[in-house]
């Protein structure tokens, strides 16, 4: 099995991380997205009926904003209601209520527990997420015994955060995982540094006076830089 470049890719994980790095898109922003994509589509289906996921909310489950609104979006986007979204929001409110009132009859140093407690919204799109991103970092580094991919990690846009989470990992795993990153980070440091040379020009055209000396290079580390800061922009699923 290949991709659809050239990188060897043996399941379709892997296909999918060959792709994103194919086509200028972090892996690992890529795997975190489709994950919230799936968790999110199974709620709006089936969130409201699944027993299981009703009992875990009645012990303190329930969604952070933006998977808040996202389920909502995908149920709209799904079945052109928020009936699921209502009902999965309800048993959420309920016990976020119950724990409320509970922390109103207690002293300063109980109801700053008790929000404590509750700034965790122990969302489970976001557990779904994290695990998608620690799996994609994970069989990245296992990847990069292939020089294809160790090259294409290299020079990949990987956005800096995820950066930040390959590297660690590597630098927590074998001798053997760790020297392999060492030449991806190489590559990766020598991108960044373009990229900052570039992205200095670009600011310092910025002016009214110097506007027009804009290249169009500068212009794309100026997208480039939002890009590492930001992450990859969810791509369109709905098409
Ligand atoms: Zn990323
Ligand atoms: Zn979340």
């Amino acid at each position: 099995m290949t991709g659809p470049g050239k990188l060897p890719a043996r399941d379709f994980e892997e296909i999918r991380l060959a792709e994103a790095l194919e086509r200028g898109r972090c892996p690992v922003c890529d795997a975190r997205q489709e994950a919230s994509y799936a968790a999110l589509r199974g709620l709006a289906r089936e969130g409201a009926t699944d027993r299981g996921l009703r009992a875990q909310m009645d012990k303190g489950l329930g969604f952070c904003q933006p998977h808040s609104l996202g389920l909502a979006r995908m149920e709209l986007l799904q079945t052109s209601s928020q009936l699921a979204t209502a009902v999965l929001l309800d048993a959420v409110l309920r016990r976020r209520l119950t724990t409320l009132k509970k922390l109103s009859g207690h002293d300063a140093s109980g109801q700053l527990r008790g929000f404590a407690e509750l700034s965790d919204p122990r969302c489970p799109v976001c557990a779904r997420t994290a695990e998608a991103s620690r799996a994609a970092v994970m069989r990245l580094l296992e990847l990069s015994t292939d020089p294809a991919w160790s090259a294409a990690l290299g020079t990949g846009e990987i956005c800096l955060d995820d950066i930040y989470a390959l590297w660690a990992a590597a630098a927590g795993g074998s001798k053997e995982v760790a020297s392999r990153w060492s030449s991806v980070a190489a590559a990766q440091l020598k991108r960044l540094d373009a990229l900052q040379k570039l992205l200095a020009e670009y600011a310092h055209n910025s002016t009214s006076d110097r506007r027009h000396l804009i290249t169009r290079e500068q212009q794309a580390a100026g997208a480039a830089s939002i890009r590492l800061f930001g992450g990859t922009a969810d791509r369109d699923r709905t098409r």
